[in-house]
């Protein structure tokens, strides 16, 4: 009896930790479920960072040198994290189609391949898969809320005709669901739109529609309408894999490698004394004005708190901030292990910037959020965490507009109600309910596990 070959899959993730991070989960599932063989593709500058996150499993990483002399973009930069602004996002990304050749070359290379993997970002693998004969499964990092509105509202333009931004409407087959044109980004916010962001999303979507299917980082349970609508009338089929940290969260805890932040949060279970943990993930601009509201506001909260500022220095926290609040919170500068600091027993709310990926690291972790979305499908994502999950409680800007200065008044009051409040109680026991359907899903048998193990089979043999 001859065993045929594992099934054999090149995951190409976008160039960024966002977009990483859930790819690397994934690889931790599958090789867990001993599924196939994977190689990862990407540049030298990330190579180092997916081959420490990936030298426990037996993935092999092959670099593709990134263009240099592109115009508008720094040389040295391969990473959309390590872009001065996230305004050169767009250059960056059609950067990424000149790697075009090397990737060809990379994957025809490789052992019998079964099947791509590449982020949403990179429309233009839809072409080399054709070329390639290969299926593409497209990996967008968004949830299917997100994934399924922005799709329907695009195509039905339930927003047309508004006289502002914060009048509601309904969104076509989910007639419980009220938007306004403030939950949704550019350029879905736009009835008619124009301009490269918008060449750019129609170009990507193209690709997708075109492509053989899609890899949600979800579960089932967790957006089962809107997971239902994509597969019914949008496509390609999406399955439901994730949350893929719960690979991470299935191990052991591996403890903070910074031991003074263990100790402070070990002192805080002793007291039994919550922490708020604020990290706004790491793409978001803070200005200067905002991060100055949000250190007073959670100054006067007195809350205990553990804040990732990232980019900026000490000044702009205020004059003596770090002094006055002494022990009781803890500003942290460097990359920091979220989902060590979310699963630590003393944590009990995540004001968050609402990236997917911190949503459902918050989700499998059951602590409940102050939402404060920024920018991309966040807006998205804190109305689906506030409104359809009720997971959460949301901050609102001063002048009420979709990118306004939130007062510290504002900070304080919805951090004094997700920590003591009656709201932030019913969000905290919703969130621990998810967080136990979420451990369900991921369990032998349980949707997750199981569509994994599906889609592996089904689209190895789709070759
Ligand atoms: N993250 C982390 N440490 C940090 C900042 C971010 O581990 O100091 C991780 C976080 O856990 C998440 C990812 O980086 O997995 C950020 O993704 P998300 O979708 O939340 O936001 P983005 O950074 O893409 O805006
Ligand atoms: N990186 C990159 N392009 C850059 C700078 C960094 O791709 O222009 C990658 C680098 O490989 C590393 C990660 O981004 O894995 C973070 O690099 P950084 O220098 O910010 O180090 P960290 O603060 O994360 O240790």
């Amino acid at each position: 009896m001859g065993s045929s070959p594992l099934p054999h899959i090149a995951i190409f993730p976008f160039l960024s930790k966002g977009h990483t991070i859930p790819l690397v989960h994934l690889a931790h599932l599958i090789r867990r479920r001993c599924l196939a063989t994977l190689t990862f593709l990407t540049t030298p500058l990330n190579a180092p960072f997916l081959r420490s996150s990936l030298s426990d499993t037996d993935a092999d990483v092959v670099e593709l040198p990134f263009p240099g002399g592109v115009p508008g973009l720094p040389d040295g930069i391969e990473s959309t994290d390590a872009l001065p602004s996230i305004d050169l996002f767009l250059p960056f990304v059609a950067a990424t189609k000149l790697l075009r050749p090397q990737f060809e070359h990379a994957v025809a290379g490789l052992p019998a391949v079964s099947f791509l993997i590449s982020d949403g970002f990179y429309g233009w693998t839809t072409e080399s898969a054709a070329d390639l004969g290969l299926p593409r499964m497209v990996f967008y990092g968004m949830g299917s809320f997100a994934m399924t509105v922005s799709a329907t509202v695009a195509r039905e333009k339930p927003h047309a005709g508004l006289v502002s931004d914060d009048q509601p409407f309904p969104v076509p087959g989910f007639p419980q669901l009220q938007l306004t044109r403030n939950d949704m980004n550019p350029p879905f916010d736009d009835p008619n739109p124009s301009g490269p962001l918008h060449e750019f999303v129609t170009e990507q979507s193209i690709a997708a529609a075109n492509s053989h299917g899609v890899v949600a980082n979800t579960f089932y349970e967790l957006e089962a309408a809107y997971t239902d609508r994509w597969n019914l009338h949008i496509g390609p089929r999406a399955w439901c894999v994730g949350p893929v940290c719960s690979a991470r969260l299935q191990e052991p805890e591996r403890g903070l490698s910074d031991s003074k932040l263990t100790h402070w949060l070990d002192a805080r279970s002793a007291t039994d004394r919550p922490v708020l943990y604020v990290a706004f993930g790491s793409q978001a601009d803070v200005s200067a004005a905002q991060l100055n509201e949000i250190a007073v506001g959670l100054e006067n909260s007195g809350a205990d708190f553990l804040w990732v500022v990232r980019r900026e220095g000490a000044y702009q926290l205020g004059e003596g901030f770090e002094e006055r609040v002494g022990d009781r919170g803890v500003v942290v500068r460097e990359w920091v292990d979220q989902l060590e600091i979310l699963r630590h027993g003393s944590v009990r709310g995540f004001v968050s910037h609402c990236g997917w990926n911190s949503v459902t690291e918050s989700v499998c972790a059951g602590v409940p959020m102050l939402a404060w979305p920024m920018i991309a499908e966040q807006h998205l994502n804190a109305k689906f965490v506030v409104d359809v999950a009720g997971i959460g409680l949301r901050v609102r800007a001063g002048d009420g507009t979709k990118y306004g200065l939130v007062r510290r008044e504002e900070v304080e009051e919805k951090v004094k109600e997700l920590l003591f409040g009656e709201k932030g109680r019913m969000a905290a026991e919703k969130v621990k309910e998810l967080a136990l359907a979420s451990h369900k899903a991921m369990a032998d048998g349980g949707s997750s596990a199981s569509a994994l193990e599906q889609m592996i089979d089904e689209v190895s043999g789709a070759r």
